[in-house]
């Protein structure tokens, strides 16, 4: 048989090319299932907490006993808009906790938040019955690499470079640069993660408050991608106060609490976009899975699951994260290397502006050695002009094991080291 390819459509070719996100979730599994030992530093597969570990197990047994459960798990296509009992659930909790106006008809499940971003994007920006060719604002960058390549027409994306604020202990933190910060005809929504991928950024309360006005303002959207957020899976270690208002479309997921695997994202918007994306589900989907959603749904009716992420997940990422810090200092002892304030979410994202080659070198050269990151050039998505900080900055994944999270670190420190040996640049 011949292994010549076939002419692709335009959507073929965009889709069918390597992206980053193939990049990583192909060195991800390489990582996982792989014979060699890798150092499985980079993708975003969330720690295997015991205690979440146990909580799913028991979770399981209970519906494995129980007739009904285990049919509407397993055995029934769910509605379009997802497991019913379960949207009720998160329905009555989100009202319950925070105050908003939220009914079912508010909430729409997907395959996994990817799968939603990719509808979401798809739904608002592209070209327009007016011919507009309307695009998603990022109103900071760096941000998540999952967003790069999902545009079916062209890259769907507007971003801004952030203001870098200089903090103690080699820290810094990006802030949305609002002065610059321009929202055109042509923007469809805006959108930010909080916690940020890769960089455990925390938008502060004040950034959320003002980027919904702007959004207000311009007649568009805010879409918060919370995937890391509260109040579930909360890995969050400094203060934010949960958002949602009609104008904001709130992006959450199964994922982070231990259960990528079984693809449940979550949208919380105006009915409009949920009655849209669960079109797009039936379309696309058929129908999404019930395993996620039936799998939690007793911890979401009783609330377990906000005192759950609070009680066991942020600690252990905080525990997690607090040692990764202590060990990135040590392995990285005299050269000039900065630290994003580690504020949520399950990366270190490290600045080294005098590195003498690109991260992605870097990353190459760690690969070599066994030890996966990521290259930081993949987390600008839609931002334009050259600026030599994309090429200075790799995400690390700090949730798997302390013994890997050292030795990794042990050898990024030695790497770094060497380039700068190898170059006339002074290490500092
Ligand atoms: N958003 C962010 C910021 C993420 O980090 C991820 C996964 O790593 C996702 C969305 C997608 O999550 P999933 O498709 O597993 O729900």
């Amino acid at each position: 048989m011949s292994k010549a390819r076939p002419g692709y459509s335009s959507f073929g070719e965009r889709f069918a090319r390597p992206t980053g996100i193939r990049t990583l979730m192909a060195d991800l599994g390489a990582g996982i299932a792989g014979d060699q030992p890798l150092l499985m530093l980079g993708g975003g597969n969330p720690a295997r907490i015991p205690a979440m570990h146990a909580l799913f197990r028991e979770q399981m047994q209970r519906i494995v006993g129980d007739d009904a459960a285990f049919a509407r798990m397993l055995e029934d296509y769910s509605p379009p808009h997802g497991d019913q009992r379960f949207i009720d659930s998160l329905a009555r909790l989100l009202q319950r906790e925070y105050g908003w106006p939220i009914t079912p008809a508010n909430i729409c499940l997907t395959a996994g938040s990817q799968t939603g971003f990719f509808m979401l994007f798809n739904l608002l920006a592209g070209a327009d019955a007016d011919g507009v060719n309307r695009k998603i604002l990022l109103p900071l960058t760096p941000e998540y690499i999952g967003y790069s390549d999902v545009g079916i027409a062209d890259p769907p994306f507007i971003a801004e470079r952030p203001r870098i604020e200089q903090l103690p202990d080699r820290r810094f933190k990006y802030r949305v640069d609002f002065e610059r910060l321009k929202v055109g005809d042509d923007v469809a929504a805006i959108c930010v993660s909080r916690p940020t991928n890769p960089t455990g950024n925390v938008l502060t309360d004040e950034e959320i408050v003002h980027l919904d006005e702007i959004a207000r303002t311009h007649g568009v959207p805010l879409i918060i991608d919370n995937a890391y957020g509260t109040p579930f899976p909360h890995i969050i270690f400094t203060e934010a106060t949960p958002f949602w208002n009609e104008n904001v479309i709130l992006c959450m997921s199964l994922s982070k609490l231990g259960l990528p695997s079984v693809r449940t994202g979550i949208i919380v918007a105006a009915e409009p976009i949920v009655d849209a994306i669960a079109s797009m589900n039936a379309t696309i989907n058929l129908a999404v899975s019930g395993v996620g959603p039936v799998l939690v749904q007793g911890l979401v009716e009783s609330g377990e699951l906000i005192r759950i992420s609070r009680e066991i997940i942020a600690p252990f990422y905080r525990e997690r994260a607090e040692e990764a810090v202590a060990w990135l200092h040590e392995s990285l002892h005299g050269v000039e290397y900065r630290l994003h304030d580690p504020e949520g979410s399950m990366f270190l994202w490290l600045w080294f502006s005098e590195l003498p080659v690109s991260s992605q070198t870097l990353y190459e050269r760690l690969k070599a050695r066994g030890v996966l990151v990521l290259s930081g050039h993949h987390f600008f998505p839609g931002l334009g002009g050259d600026w030599p900080h994309r090429h200075q900055c790799i995400r690390v994944n700090y949730s798997q094991s302390p013994d890997v999270v050292r030795a990794g670190l042990r050898i990024i420190g030695e790497e770094v080291r060497r380039l700068h040996e190898q170059s006339p640049q002074k290490v500092k």
